[in-house]
C-alpha cells in the first residue's frame, strides 16, 4: 500500500512539538490526517505542505494528541484553512460533573469548573470553537476506537477522567486524600558526562512524566502486516497501558515515533523491552524523532542509543521536513538522511 509519513520541524531552541501529516491509499483514493499542529508557525507550513505534497485542500482526520500548545495552537491554522473531515480531540472541560468531588474548593460549582477548564485549556479549547462554527464533526480519541485505520491504544476513557484530569497542570488542586495515580516531576539536574556501552544502558526506570503528557493519544495501525506507531508525548505509564490493550505492537514493529521528543524522563529500558524488543537486534524499524534543531534537551543521547540497541535507525527533524514512505513515492530534490548514530560518552 503506498502511504506516507511526514514529520514537519516545529520551533527553535529547547521548544519543539509535533507537527505530522500522512496519507494512506484506500480505495485507489487517498485518506489525509494531521496528528498534531506544533506552533502557529507550523500550522501555516501543515497548510502549505497537504497542498504541495498531497496535492488536495481536505483532510480526513485531525488528531490533537494533547494540548500543549507545541501540540495543539498550529492545528488552528490547519482548521481555519483546509476542509476537515473530523477532529479528534479531549474535551476535559465536558466532564465536570463527573471529576467535581476531586477538587478542593468547596465553592467550585460544575459550571464554575467547567468555565476555569475552558480557559486554562487556551490552545485546545478555540479548536473545539473552531470546530462548532464550521460544523466539522468533533469526536473523543479514547482506547479503543479507530480513526481511519488507525485504533487508538491509550487513553482510556476512564483512566482519562479520573486519572489525568485531576493531576492535569492546567486543572485546579485537588482535594487531599482523593487518590489518583499522580506522579512527581524530575528536577532538571546540571549536565553530567555519562558513558554508556552497547550493553550498559543509563536509562533510569522511574522517569515520569506530567499527567498531560500521559493523556497523549497513542495511534497504531498495521500497513502489509507492518506496525506503525505514533506516541505524541507519551510517558511509560501510558507506553505501558497501550502495551498491555495490544501486547502485539512489539511483533513486526516498521515505525515508532520516539515519544515526548525524545525526553528521557518518558520512556525506561523496561517498556522499551516490550515495544521494540530486546537489546542487540539487527535494524529493522525506523524511529523518528520530533525535537527543534538547536535543542540542548531534546533528543536525549540516551534515549536514541536505547531506541538503537533495540533495533531501531533514529532520525530527528532537525529543522528539516522527514519522510517515511512505502510503496512507489517520488520527492523530487529529496535526499536521503543519516540516522543519528550510537554514542559512547555525552553529556546529558
Ligand atoms: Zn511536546
Amino acid at each position: 500500500m503506498n502511504y506516507e509519513i511526514d514529520f514537519l520541524p516545529v520551533g527553535n531552541g529547547d521548544k519543539s512539538g509535533d507537527a505530522i501529516c500522512l496519507r494512506w491509499e484506500e480505495n485507489n483514493a487517498y485518506k489525509v490526517m494531521v496528528i498534531d499542529g506544533g506552533t502557529k508557525e507550523s500550522g501555516e507550513k501543515i497548510v502549505a505542505h497537504i497542498k504541495e505534497h498531497y496535492n488536495t485542500t481536505k483532510i480526513d482526520y485531525v488528531v490533537n494528541t494533547h494540548p500543549d500548545q507545541d501540540h495543539a495552537s498550529g492545528l488552528s491554522i490547519v482548521l481555519e484553512n483546509l476542509e476537515i473531515g473530523e477532529l479528534w480531540i479531549h474535551r476535559p472541560w465536558n466532564y465536570t460533573k463527573q471529576i467535581i468531588d476531586y477538587f478542593q474548593d468547596g465553592r467550585i460549582t460544575e459550571e464554575s469548573l467547567k468555565r476555569r477548564l475552558e480557559k486554562s485549556f487556551s490552545y485546545s479549547k478555540p479548536l473545539e470553537d473552531i470546530a462548532n462554527d464550521k460544523k466539522i464533526t468533533i469526536k473523543e480519541p479514547f482506547q479503543g476506537k479507530m480513526i481511519g485505520i488507525f485504533e487508538i491504544l491509550s487513553p482510556s476513557k476512564q483512566w482519562y477522567l479520573y486519572d489525568l484530569i485531576p493531576d492535569f497542570s492546567k486543572t485546579p488542586d485537588k482535594k487531599e486524600g482523593m487518590i489518583t495515580e499522580g506522579f512527581e516531576s524530575l528536577k532538571e539536574k546540571v549536565l553530567a558526562w555519562i558513558e554508556e556501552s552497547f550493553d550498559k544502558e543509563t536509562l533510569k526506570i522511574d522517569g515520569t512524566t506530567s499527567a498531560d503528557n500521559e493523556s497523549s493519544v497513542i495511534l497504531y495501525t498495521k500497513i502489509d502486516d507492518k506496525g506503525i506507531l505514533f506516541t505524541g508525548d507519551a510517558g511509560s505509564r501510558a507506553l505501558n497501558k497501550a502495551y498491555a490493550f495490544k501486547e502485539e505492537i512489539s511483533k513486526d514493529l516498521n515505525f515508532i515515533q520516539v515519544p515526548h521528543h525524545g525526553s528521557r524522563n518518558n520512556v525506561n529500558p523496561d517498556i522499551l523491552d516490550k515495544i521494540l524488543g530486546n537489546k542487540g537486534q539487527e535494524y529493522n524499524k525506523t524511529a523518528v524523532v520530533s525535537a527543534s534543531e538547536t535543542s540542548t534537551k531534546h533528543p536525549r543521547q540516551s534515549v536514541i542509543n536505547a531506541f538503537i540497541r533495540r533495533g531501531c535507525e533514529v532520525t530527528p527533524t532537525n529543522g528539516l521536513v522527514i519522510l517515511f514512505s512505502s510503496g512507489n513515492i517520488t520527492r523530487e530534490g529529496w535526499g536521503k538522511v543519516e540516522p543519528l548514530e550510537f554514542q559512547k560518552k555525552f553529556q546529558e
